[in-house]
């Protein structure tokens, strides 16, 4: 309808200009009057012509005034016949004239084509403009929302996240028999949140409801509101819940709602108009909608702290559900489900694997199982093997091995003696993590060696000294590097800023430092334009500051003496076994294990060594 409407618009407009410009041409035409060639060389003959104008093939001209007093005679225009012939027809007296044979067609086709062509082109532009734009259909939501009538995915698909199955359970009950709790005149949540590190299947969860449910899935990413024009985000969210209204049940998904539903008032360089009213639009909906209709709004984000507080208040993202990084165990349920749909190798063990991932999401998961499958298919296998999976792990966290990489060999020999430091220190001190692997093949852009360290369990809380311990480690390699040559380099740069986090951390967040006291210092943080909470960050003085970079150094130092003595105490292993390294370029299985109980007997033997302190200190 609309459409056809733009259109007549455009059609009166040319009809318009023809008519203008048939006029003008007729007027003109009928201005001029027409007039045999022999009636014009008579009229010269007569002296009654007093001005002409020559062109090829017509003489245009105007008659003397007829009753001489001073006002233009009439204009004429005749067609120019060949001189010769008029001479012998004027002879015999014979009225003649000329003609212009006329194509009509290629006139009308030398006025036609280009002005189809000109209105060819600005239909093409207009219609381009408004479909990158959206600026004649304001807010309509055109094909961004994105629904999905059958959701094929279903909870089986997710794993290691039960807590936040059983919260959506009572969603799913409602969705599907929405009548049997509004009769009891219950109230079901307006909002769910899904708040979780990214990766850790939030969509797929949202997405999973509405597939257990059999309801329809809108989804839309938080990012997509904002628009280039203002308002346009807010009608875009009109248009949603109008759309997902007609569709009830349904469920709307909203991916990073962070982006949408940033705190108002605190954006950098002064407000955010677009966003802010998109924020307001879519409070105003959730206020607005009757849950009881059966559209639930379901949201993710991975920085809750930073959305409006507006948002979360009862009645509109009043439930939140939490979906964290899965355990060990939930690592390995996940691993099962990427596996079953894998060629396995009988050796292929997920507790295994759940045990070398600490810490991943579900998404590098599903990656590596994914990776290890790619390389069996590399290596011609018929099925994926362990080998194929380790080998994704380390490429996951360590990045593409680079064998053909060429490293100088004083480089290569600074790189083994830098990994082994952290190793052997990793050995000497009680608790740390396992070393699994020692290579010096270099891997990812940066990495030109690693020494893989994987905990023995998944870990909630960190003691002081194992902290000190992991900072110890951190700075093994720079320990090495100048225990052996006397000289650093600038491999240790990422060891140094990860120890220096951890120091800060240390000090400012857990309270582990003496002089400091159990006191929390937020981070200081760049102070906002104009923001709210401009200068409630970072609040201490100078002095703390001053005692806070004191302390953090302190503690690098001790750690870093502590790496120092106990690479001394075994300096010739660790000579050694770099030349070991140098040869194999990798460290792994049987060799590591007798380096450890080297490492061990070493520090049994000097019972003053940094190594006996640290157990020490550990048992305490
Ligand atoms: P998020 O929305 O939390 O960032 P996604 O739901 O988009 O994460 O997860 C990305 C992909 O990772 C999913 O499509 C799925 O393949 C995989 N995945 C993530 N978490 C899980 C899980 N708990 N169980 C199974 N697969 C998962």
């Amino acid at each position: 309808m609309k459409k056809q409407h733009r259109f007549s618009i455009w059609y009166a407009l040319l009809g318009i200009w023809m008519v203008f410009l048939l006029h003008n041409m007729i007027a003109s035409a009928m201005a001029i009057k027409s007039i045999p060639y022999s009636e014009f060389v008579k009229q010269v003959e007569a002296g009654q012509v007093v001005e002409i104008a020559v062109s090829e093939n017509v003489i245009q001209g105007r008659m003397a005034s007829p009753d001489d007093d001073g006002k233009p005679g009439e204009l004429f225009r005749t067609v120019r016949v060949d001189p010769e012939i008029s001479n012998l027809l004027a002879a015999h007296d014979i009225t003649y004239s000329g003609r212009i044979e006329s194509n009509f067609l290629g006139t009308l086709l030398s006025w036609i084509i280009p002005v189809a062509l000109f209105v060819g082109v600005w239909l093409f532009l207009m219609r381009r403009f408004q479909q990158q734009s959206g600026f004649m259909t304001l807010g309509k939501n055109k094909a961004k929302i994105y629904m999905d009538e059958e959701v094929g995915v279903r909870f089986g698909d997710a794993a290691g996240v039960d807590e936040a199955k059983q919260e959506l359970e009572e969603v799913i009950a409602f969705l599907k028999e929405p009548q049997r709790y509004t009769r009891m005149g219950g109230q079901i949540p307006r909002g769910i949140l899904l708040v979780g590190p990214p990766g850790t299947g939030k969509t797929l969860l949202a997405k999973a409801v509405a597939g257990e449910s059999e309801v329809p899935f809108f989804s839309l990413s938080g990012s997509e509101f904002v628009e280039m024009f203002v308002g346009l985000g807010a009608a875009r969210v009109r248009d949603l819940f109008k759309q997902a209204k007609e569709k009830a049940p349904c469920i709307i998904f909203i991916d990073e709602l962070d982006a949408l539903g940033k705190a108002r008032g605190v954006a950098i360089g002064g407000g955010h108009d677009e966003r802010e009213q998109t924020l307001n639009q879519l409070l105003v909906e959730l206020d607005g909608f009757d849950p009881n209709v059966g559209v639930i709004l379901m949201a993710a984000t991975n920085r809750p702290e930073i959305l409006d507080p507006a948002l979360l208040r009862p009645g509109r993202f009043d439930r939140q559900v939490l979906v964290d990084r899965p355990d060990k165990v939930g690592r390995a349920d996940i691993l099962k489900i990427y596996l079953d749909k894998i060629e396995a190798e009988s050796d292929v063990d997920p507790e295994r694997i759940a045990g070398m991932t600490a810490g991943m999401v579900g998404a590098d998961l599903a990656n590596i199982v994914n990776e290890a499958a790619l390389l069996a298919v590399r290596r011609k296998k018929a099925r994926t093997g362990m080998a194929e999976i380790t080998e994704a792990v380390e490429r996951v966290v360590a990045g593409l091995e680079k064998r053909n990489r060429l490293i100088n060999p004083m480089e290569k020999k600074i790189v083994a003696h830098h990994e082994l430091g952290h190793a052997i220190v990793a050995m000497a001190l009680p608790g740390a993590d396992p070393v699994q692997k020692i290579s010096i093949i270099p891997r990812g852009i940066a990495a030109l060696g690693y020494t893989m360290q994987v905990p023995t369990e998944d870990r909630f809380l960190m003691r002081r000294t194992e902290l000190n311990h992991r900072i110890a480690t951190l700075l093994g390699g720079r320990a090495a590097e100048a225990l052996i040559f006397k000289d650093i380099s600038t491999g240790a740069h990422n060891d140094l800023s990860r120890a220096t986090d951890m120091a800060r951390s240390m000090v400012c967040e857990y309270g582990m430092s003496d002089r400091l006291g159990q006191v929390y210092f937020a981070p200081k943080r760049q102070a906002r334009f104009l923001g709210q909470e401009a200068g409630a960050v970072g609040e201490y003085s100078e002095e703390t500051a001053r005692t806070i970079d004191e302390e953090v150094r302190r503690i690098i130092d001790t750690q870093y003496a502590v790496a120092c003595r106990i690479l001394e105490e075994n300096k010739d292993l660790l000579q050694r076994t770099a030349r070991q390294l140098l040869q194999d370029e990798v460290i792994e299985g049987k060799a590591l294990e007798s380096i450890a109980v080297a490492v061990r007997s070493q520090s049994a033997q000097s019972p003053t060594s940094a190594t006996a302190e640290a157990a020490a200190e550990m048992a305490a």
